[in-house]
């Protein structure tokens, strides 16, 4: 691992986007996060919000009618939207995700297709990596696709698939050649309209409830053979290479969780009053907020810095997205606690927002990889030659 003390600047135009998702959020998001959360639905209102404002895909370049934004301005968005609500984060998270494979080995054609249609808001789109089976341990995955003439058949399921069901495209990986282990995997772009393409059952959660968890189902589907995102067999190395560019987006919504949860909490030992005085005037109080503070920072700049990276073109990146991802969810998973705390009994109920982004943070220790396989990715990069 070469040492690389570059970090990032943010320009005009990263803090213009984040004062514009920001009001946005707070408007049209934040009103709804509740909600959407108690009734397990998806974040419509969000969903049409960031359509409106030109927020629910920013990382599409121009070249397909996207916004072109970069890394940083991408972290900036699913931040600022997690600070409110993660469950709609998801939509701008998960079109990255789900479009990336395509934008780093797909054909110019494919690119151009699902790049439009994520970047219109027309529809978003779903990445397809795990299986009941085959989760950390991704290359184990029995999901088959087969050529037959023109086009390719795809059977098996697919699970945990984020924004399954709303999503009309997704990139789904499948084995080609079951003799050649990683190498013998390919990643497709399914529509959803593909004959044989089904939707399964959605999982119950702990948090973002908001965003529909699924199981898909491919039997005999079949999809032509320009949906092949670049050649047979490359399909888990384009997997894992979407992940380094995504994993920062992770850690902000990580970031965004925990500085929401910090700013109710702040915004309420100001006015809880206990002893005849406000609890923000013992000192026991204090010090738990400056280390909320001062853990949601450190993790704000790991991200930047992984995702000014990305955007660099670096060739190293796993440590990076890594190590950005898994402190900052950590830091997102504390700081959501302790806000808890800080609000007591009132912290515990519903009637504040703190309980419901400490069971989303949750989750942003476990996906795009847990953070124990984060720590793999780590040491892999540490100690290779
Ligand atoms: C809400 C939600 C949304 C998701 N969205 C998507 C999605 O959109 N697309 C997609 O493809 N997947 C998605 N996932 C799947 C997610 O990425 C996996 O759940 C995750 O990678 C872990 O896999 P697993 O659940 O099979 O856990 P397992 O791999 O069974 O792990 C169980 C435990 O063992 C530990 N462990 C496993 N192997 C090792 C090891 N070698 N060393 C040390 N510890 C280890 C893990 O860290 C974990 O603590 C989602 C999951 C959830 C819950």
């Amino acid at each position: 691992m070469n040492p690389n003390f570059d970090t990032y600047q943010l320009t005009d135009e990263h803090h213009a986007v984040r004062d514009a998702v920001r009001s946005m959020s707070e408007k049209e998001i934040a009103p709804y996060a509740a909600e959407v959360d108690e009734q397990e639905r998806y974040p419509r209102e969000a969903f049409d919000a960031l359509v409106k404002s030109g927020f629910s895909a920013v990382h599409v370049p121009e070249a397909y009618e996207g916004q072109g934004a970069d890394s940083i301005a991408t972290c900036i968005v699913i931040e600022e939207v997690a600070r409110v609500c993660a469950s709609s984060s998801l939509i701008p998270a998960v079109n990255k995700l789900g479009t990336m494979p395509i934008l780093l080995s797909g054909s110019e054609d494919l690119k151009y297709r699902v790049g439009s249609s994520i970047a219109s808001g027309e529809t978003t789109a779903s990445y397809a990596l795990s299986e009941r089976e085959a989760g950390s341990d991704a290359a184990a995955m029995k999901t088959r696709a087969r050529r037959d003439g023109n086009d390719w058949v795809l059977n098996g399921t697919k699970c945990w698939i984020t924004n399954g069901g709303e999503s009309s495209w997704y990139t789904v990986m499948a084995v080609t050649d079951p003799e050649k282990g990683a190498s013998g995997i390919s990643a497709f772009a399914v529509h959803r309209d593909d004959p044989g393409f089904v939707v399964g059952g959605k999982e119950k959660k702990l948090g973002i409830k908001g965003s529909p968890t699924v199981e898909l189902h491919f039997e005999d589907c079949t999809v032509p053979d320009d949906r092949i995102i670049g050649e047979p067999g490359s399909g888990f190395k384009t997997a894992l290479a979407t992940l380094d560019h995504t994993r920062p987006t992770i850690g902000a919504q990580a970031v965004g969780l925990a500085q929401g949860a910090l700013d109710e909490a702040t915004n309420y030992v100001k006015e809880r009053r206990q002893f005849g005085k406000a609890i923000s005037d013992f000192q026991g109080v204090q010090f738990m907020l400056a280390d909320m503070a001062m853990r949601t920072e450190a993790a704000r700049h790991m991200v930047y810095v992984a995702a000014a990276r990305a955007e660099r073109g670096e060739g190293d990146l796993g440590f990076i997205s890594a190590a950005a991802k898994c402190y900052a969810s950590d830091a997102a998973m504390s700081v959501t606690t302790d806000a808890v705390q800080l609000l007591g009994g009132a912290g515990y109920t519903r009637d504040f927002p703190v309980e419901r982004m400490m069971r989303d943070a949750k989750i942003t220790q476990i996906y795009e990889g847990t953070n124990q396989i984060q720590k793999m990715v780590m040491a892999r990069s540490m100690l290779k030659d």
